[in-house]
């Protein structure tokens, strides 16, 4: 349920005007920005896929952009630590050789 923004009566959710006041209604940042941790999870698993969510929603679902962008910038840095944990084991191991 909506409601208009000039004279504050009830509306359809998808009125593009209001049908009492004729006022157009901005059309609301809305779809469903749940800002759901599962966003955060496929970001995780799918760096990729959450970066391209986090620019695509950046300004329609703030929300869950930040999510998706969290996820990947934690699985992104998640894995710079492991490769640099990695290098500097072998270094560690060849060194000892
Ligand atoms: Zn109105």
């Amino acid at each position: 349920m909506a409601y208009c923004r000039k004279c504050g009566s009830v509306i359809d959710d998808e009125a593009v005007v209001g049908p009492h006041c004729g006022v157009e209604q901005r059309i609301r940042p809305a779809v469903n920005d749940d800002g759901s941790i599962l966003w955060g999870i496929l970001g995780f698993l799918i760096p990729l896929v959450g970066l391209i969510l986090w620019i695509v929603w950046y300004d329609s679902k703030p929300k869950s952009s930040k999510m998706a962008g969290m996820g990947a910038l934690i699985a992104i840095l998640l894995a710079v630590v492991i490769w640099v944990l990695l290098i500097v084991f072998a270094a560690v191991f060849a060194s000892t050789q």
